[in-house]
């Protein structure tokens, strides 16, 4: 029998047996990009992990809806067409389509539905207003607040105290009631004239674009909702406050997955320091497969870094020729992936089970009987091949 999957789950701070809402499907959200330029390696990582753990559900029999909104309204959207002199909406459609190839590029394949906010801002204003009628929400000087001292859940996903959170103000401004309330609507319009709302003319805070992709999609409830650690506070915070203030119903979400920072020699990749490799120009070196094998050669959680790319590139060169040459024959499935499926169900232990896969592979170089070697062979090569890593391409 098959072990039981256990996830990490960012709001207990505890592994969890994974029992998804519906089986066999599983509803899964990940916090997409904001359109403002190419996709760079830190986010690839986020990316590649979500993928190979949708591949990884579907191989345990689960069907995954695998939801990602894609953020092509927002200041920096702006100011970078501006500087390209472009209009914003026709400069925000051609970055989202060069970051559907990027994706594409990276065998990033399981996502069943991409949505584009800009297409959701009737559901944003109603939101919004369903907010200010609750009394979750107020107006202040064109601006709409969400008042988090109404919503008594607010930093439990963080984990922080009301002192924690006092010492971590958003957006200051004087028209604000507390200091961590966020901003649900902003009098700025980022594209002149687009955007009307009985709270007059604007457009959408950062946060609400989530909720207003994920409640009509999948419901007051779903699965997996994953991103960055660096989301929790305030985005990943503000979702749950938003969403269940709107429908009375939690948890807005049963599996909080979040993913460690890609650094470069030590420092965060990003594009205020200025050292971001953006996915172009990493696939010119390197291959799909080698930038996945690295990012899974480390748990997903921790932080890691770029340098070990060489290592990794070596690593999986090493596998691929043991499988080619000892791959022989039609495709078996004799081998049982056993100790590859335990590992990834202890919270998707993809170094085990990138490991456990090498070994297998190291078994058939020694193993004098052609026929088991062949069939040790590949339950690497299919082992590698849920994680979305082909060993059998030629060089
Ligand atoms: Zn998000």
């Amino acid at each position: 029998m098959r072990s039981q999957l256990f996830l990490f789950d960012t709001m207990s701070g505890r592994k969890e047996i994974f029992r998804p809402l519906r089986p066999p499907e599983v509803t899964m959200f990940v916090c997409g990009p904001t359109v403002q330029s190419r996709m760079h390696l830190g986010h690839a990582r986020t990316y590649v992990f979500y993928d190979a753990m949708a591949r990884y559900l579907g191989h345990l029999g689960y069907d995954v809806s695998f939801l990602m909104n894609i953020t092509d309204v927002d200041e920096t959207i702006t100011r970078a067409a501006r500087r390209e002199s472009a209009d914003p909406l026709a400069f925000s459609r051609l970055m989202t389509s060069l970051f559907l190839e990027d994706l594409r590029r990276l065998k990033v394949t399981t996502v069943t539905r991409f949505e584009p906010v800009s297409r959701h801002i009737g559901e944003m204003v109603a939101q919004i207003q369903s907010l200010l009628e609750k009394g979750y929400a107020y107006r202040a000087g064109g601006w709409v607040y969400f008042d988090t001292s109404k919503f008594r859940r607010w930093g439990r996903l963080s984990h922080q105290s009301s002192r924690d959170l006092s010492l971590r103000p958003l957006e200051l401004s004087p028209a604000k009631r507390n200091l961590t309330d966020f901003g649900l609507w902003r009098p700025e319009e980022l594209v002149k004239g687009r955007w009307r709302s009985p709270f007059g003319p604007g457009s959408p805070g950062w946060h609400i674009q989530d909720t207003a992709v994920t409640l009509p999609i999948f419901g007051p409830q779903y699965d997996i909702h994953g991103g960055a650690y660096e989301l929790i506070y305030p985005h990943h915070e503000a979702e749950i406050a938003q969403a269940e203030s709107i429908t009375g119903v939690r948890p807005l979400v049963r599996y909080w997955v979040h993913t460690g920072l890609l650094n470069m020699e030590g420092h965060k990749m990003s594009k205020s320091l200025g050292n971001v490799v953006t996915v172009d120009e990493a696939l010119k070196a390197y291959s799909a497969d080698e930038l996945r094998f690295h990012f899974l050669s480390v748990r997903h959680r921790k932080e890691m870094d770029l340098s070990g790319l060489g290592a990794a590139q070596r690593r999986l060169r090493e596998m691929r020729s043991a499988a080619r040459r000892l791959a022989r024959s039609e495709r078996s499935d004799g081998h049982s992936l056993g100790p590859f499926e335990s590992a990834l169900n202890d919270d998707f232990d993809s170094p085990r089970a990138i490991g456990w896969a090498a070994r297998t592979l190291a078994a058939a170089a020694k193993e004098d009987d052609p026929a088991r070697s062949s069939k040790l062979a590949w339950a690497g090569v299919r082992a590698m091949s849920i994680l979305g890593v082909d060993l059998l391409v030629e060089p």
